[in-house]
């Protein structure tokens, strides 16, 4: 399967943990999208994917400068107490391109 690779300047990379997160105080996802493309995977139901055109599993967006705005953000979070980060809620971290990417060195 083909998959497309874009690259995105993200605002944030950490996101406030809600919901069945809520046990976090934020969630992070490297990348959007999943070039892995399981059957079984239950981000195929969410909006990350829902309005999007292209199937899941066929796109993966690269977080541009994400190292960069995650120090600062981690800096601010940390000020405020204690962090807490669930990994990959939406995706997997390990993505096939993250060999060339180096985090998102590509974009
Ligand atoms: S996010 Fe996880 S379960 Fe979903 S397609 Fe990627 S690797 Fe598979």
């Amino acid at each position: 399967m083909t998959v497309e690779y874009v690259c995105k300047t993200p605002k944030t990379m950490l996101n406030k943990g809600t919901g069945f997160l809520a046990g976090y105080t934020h969630s992070l996802n490297p990348y959007t999208g999943c070039a892995f493309a399981c059957s079984y995977c239950y981000v195929r139901q969410m909006p990350v994917a829902t309005f999007r055109t292209s199937e899941w599993g066929t796109w993966v967006n690269l977080k541009e400068n994400a190292a960069a705005i995650l120090q600062k953000e981690l800096r601010r979070a940390k000020a405020k107490g204690p962090v807490t980060i669930f990994m990959s809620s939406s995706t997997d971290p390990y993505q096939p391109v993250e060999y060339k990417a180096e985090l998102q060195n590509l974009c």
